[in-house]
């Protein structure tokens, strides 16, 4: 009997497990070995109920297709050789025999010299003889005779027995995915039932105390659980049965509790959330519980998804994946898809790809395999993919990307120009007619919409203003939405245009400060005055905005020097700052006006702000490029601007 190993080692292999970073290939390598003793379950299904299953096994047939000889004309069955000299000008007679031969008739005659039977197309050959003669080429001769104005060969006309498969010949092999053309064969062989790779069942859970089922709502510091959905899709999608058993609170006992259920009935089970060592991660402790060998890898050098834990327990894989969306569903696709497909009996997942030059330089850390999303536009040289990554948090980058490329980890970069292969999302890219490029704006949904109805398809790619300017600049995009202020000329945008590109005048965005309704240190203050009250209360929090906003030059106008409690906070967006005042982690800051009054929060107007559009000169003659000017101009346009809280110029 082996002594376990005292208690002080135990504890430092499992420290150790946590600790240790695995290269991409060695996680998968070390998780794909472990996985070998996982067996593919098999069930029987009826044909109808197989259709996109691999079969389990190599399927014989057991009969001749067809069972019998037959005919493949309508005409009569007749002896070659009878008809051997038959001819336009020499006819020879045959003797009817008395019996038609239609389909699922059995022959009862034989055919002897001399004599035809008529037959159907299908009909069984019948007895003596060796060709069928086309109807067209015969002359009825009353009711019991025809003459046969041409000659037939041995055989013609007629399908032998077995000709199309033989019984015993190998019909379909074990791993071929059924479908239609399979179906059709299995069912011309008589068999009903076949026997396929049973889907490996999945338990998909979340963790996490934060999370809330879509259809409910949420309680601050709440946030609504997107991975269940995603992965529980994202499994059935590569040949899985996903079963979503919902969101467990990071509680250990009952998260245990709902891991060994879903252990002892599933084949895999997958969870996401908790593995980080954050305060409240719990699930991949009970792992290292659930059976052995118990965990694989726990820290995978994968950007997103380092935090990625791999376990198999007793035979089943089980799987913590990150909680940020994005990390989770990259790691699911780069490592656990080709395990999944594997025991569901499917091949390797064959996606897309293209190649396609990076435009900016793309920065990556050193000794992490790193994915990044990106939109692709077309180029003058063929596809550019433009990054558009906003973190591991952000889901809707998933969403509008058309593919990821990827940094070996090796690289601490990939430099601007660069040509790289784009793994696709979807098998086939549809390149946008119309790019826009900049910053970005709700008003900007409202004018494209109409584009979007005539089928246009329209790319919107935020990476604020400037970096819009030097994508039109380099010709990547059809317009740059810019909202850029010169202190010196005190107007806004013009001043930023280069030769090439043209101003086309957007809309005004009223800029303001925005407080709770009902905050009497605001209510009926102009923003100059509004402010200065807020600068006379200490107790009174702002919240910023990032440096290079046109936003931020208002505030630290309005400021004048000062650095009241709050300035470091410097969200990016008109939302965050909305956001942080909503829900009292500030009290004031400045927005624009219709996100304020989305948020349902006062507001002190002070300047507006133009949102113009640098339209690259080269493209304006692009139907798209007309479509949205047209659009912008168009009255409906304005009166969805006007709607919003814009104001047309
Ligand atoms: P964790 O790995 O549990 O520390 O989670 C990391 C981040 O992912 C946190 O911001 C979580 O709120 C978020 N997260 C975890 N699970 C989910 C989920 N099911 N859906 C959406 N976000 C999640
Ligand atoms: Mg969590």
């Amino acid at each position: 009997m082996t002594k376990p190993p005292p208690e002080t080692d135990r504890k430092a292999l499992e420290q150790d497990q946590f600790l240790t970073i695995l290269s991409r290939e060695e996680a998968l390598a070390r998780f794909t070995a472990a996985m070998a003793s996982v067996a593919s379950g098999v069930e029987q299904r009826e044909l109808h109920d197989a259709l996109g299953l691999p079969l389990a096994h190599d399927v014989v047939a057991t009969i001749d297709v067809p069972p019998f000889d037959r005919s493949n004309v309508d005409g009569f069955a007749v002896r070659s050789g009878d008809v051997a000299s038959a001819g336009e000008s020499a006819a020879v007679r045959l003797v009817l025999n008395d019996e038609v031969i239609a389909c699922g008739v059995a022959p009862q005659l034989a055919v002897l010299p001399g004599t035809a039977t008529n037959i159907a197309t299908g009909g069984p050959v019948p007895r003596g003889a060796d060709a069928i003669v086309m109807v067209e080429h015969t002359h009825p001769v009353g009711d019991s005779a025809i003459d046969v104005r041409r000659a037939v060969t041995p055989g013609q006309f007629v399908s032998y027995a077995g000709s199309d498969i033989a019984r015993g010949e190998a019909l379909l092999r074990a791993g071929t995915l059924i479908g239609s053309r399979e179906i059709g064969m299995l069912a011309a062989c008589g068999i009903a039932r076949v026997d396929v790779v049973r889907k490996p069942r999945v338990a998909v859970l979340s963790t996490g105390d934060e999370l809330v089922q879509p259809g409910g709502s949420l309680k601050p510091a709440e946030i609504f659980d997107s991975n269940g959905a995603i992965v529980a899709a994202a499994v059935t999608e590569n040949g899985g049965e996903a079963t979503f058993l919902g969101a467990f609170p990071d509680d250990e006992p009952a998260l245990e509790a709902a891991m060994r259920k879903a252990v002892a009935a599933y084949d895999m089970v997958i969870l996401s959330g908790g593995t980080s060592k954050g305060a409240g991660d719990v699930s991949h402790r009970i792992i290292g519980r659930l059976g052995k060998p118990g965990i694989i890898a726990h820290g995978v050098a994968l950007k997103p998804g380092k935090p990625l834990c791999l376990a198999v327990c007793d035979g089943k894989p089980v799987i913590i994946l990150p909680g940020f969306p994005t990390s989770a569903m990259f790691t699911f696709h780069d490592m656990i898809v080709p395990v999944l497909r594997q025991m569901a009996g499917l091949p390797p997942r064959a996606d897309a790809q293209v190649t396609a030059t990076v435009p900016v330089r793309v920065a990556s850390e050193l000794g992490r395999t790193e994915f990044v999303m990106v939109s692709l536009v077309n180029g003058d040289d063929g596809l550019i993919a433009y990054p558009t990554g906003k973190g591991s948090g952000a889901i809707t980058s998933f969403a509008q990307a058309d593919g990821f490329l990827r940094i070996e980890a090796l690289a601490d970069q990939m430099p601007a120009g660069s040509e790289t292969a784009v793994t696709l999302f979807t098998p086939h890219v549809r390149v946008p007619d119309l790019v826009v490029i900049g910053s970005h704006c709700v008003g900007l949904d409202l004018v494209t919409a109409p584009l979007a109805r005539s089928g246009l398809l329209v790319r919107s790619i935020a990476v604020g203003s400037l970096g819009g300017l030097a994508a039109a600049q380099r010709g990547e995009c059809d317009l740059a939405p810019i909202h850029l202020f010169d202190e010196k000329s005190e107007t806004y945008n013009a001043s930023y245009l280069v030769e090439g590109l043209e101003l086309i005048s957007g809309w005004r965005r009223m800029q303001g400060i925005v407080f709770r309704t009902g905050d009497t240190r605001f209510e009926g203050l102009t923003a100059k005055a509004a402010v200065d009250a807020a600068l006379a209360d200490p107790s009174c929090l702002m919240v910023n905005r990032n440096q290079g906003a046109g936003t931020r030059i208002l505030i630290d106008r309005l400021l004048r020097g000062a650095r009241p409690d709050g300035y470091w906070n410097q969200p990016r967006s008109h939302n965050a700052v909305a956001a942080a005042v909503a829900q009292h982690r500030a009290d004031w800051g400045m927005t624009i006006a219709p996100v304020a009054q989305a948020a349902g929060l006062g507001f002190i107007p002070l300047a507006e702000e133009h949102y113009d559009f640098a339209l690259v000169s080269a493209r304006r003659d692009r139907p798209a490029v007309q479509a949205f000017l047209e659009s912008l101009a168009s009255p409906e346009s304005r009166d969805a601007l006007k709607r919003a809280g814009f104001r047309p110029a």
